[in-house]
């Protein structure tokens, strides 16, 4: 069972997690990814909701902005549902040393053929560092 001693509680951390700060508006995923539908930027914006005992809470949304397709059908998403749907992507994703190393020529094969295990591997030659696209947003 779940008191509502816990609930605020796990409201607390999701609210600290997912809102943003209330002057500066920076969001964590908007420029990083597209709509999977039809290929637009995505947006953010914070919604506050009043529950009826006094509770407050700031939600942060992420939604298609249709600028390619008007009629677009997927619907905002919440903060922590996209940290779900990023979270089982980055699971998923074993990027190949030779692709780091920029020899992407190699990288399909490899990424058929290489389990995704940690191996011993040699010093990378030149700078392995991996950016985000576009940059991060939070440091
Ligand atoms: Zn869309």
């Amino acid at each position: 069972m779940i008191t509502k001693a816990d609930f605020d509680a796990a409201q607390k951390i999701l609210d600290g997690r997912c809102h943003t700060q209330k002057t500066e508006h920076v969001f964590a995923f908007t420029g990083l990814m597209r709509c999977g539908e039809c290929g637009a930027s995505i947006t953010a914006e914070n919604k506050v909701k009043h529950q009826k005992n006094g509770n407050v809470h700031h939600y942060t949304y992420y939604r298609c902005t249709k600028r390619i397709n008007r009629h677009c059908s997927q619907k905002p998403i919440r903060c922590d549902g996209l940290e779900q749907q990023v979270l089982e992507i980055i699971s998923k994703i074993n990027i190949p040393r030779p692709f780091i190393n920029g020899r992407s020529n190699t990288c399909g094969k490899n990424m058929l053929k290489k389990a995704p295990t940690a191996r011993k591997l040699p010093e990378p030659s030149e700078n392995a560092l991996i950016t985000a696209p576009g940059g991060s947003t939070r440091s």
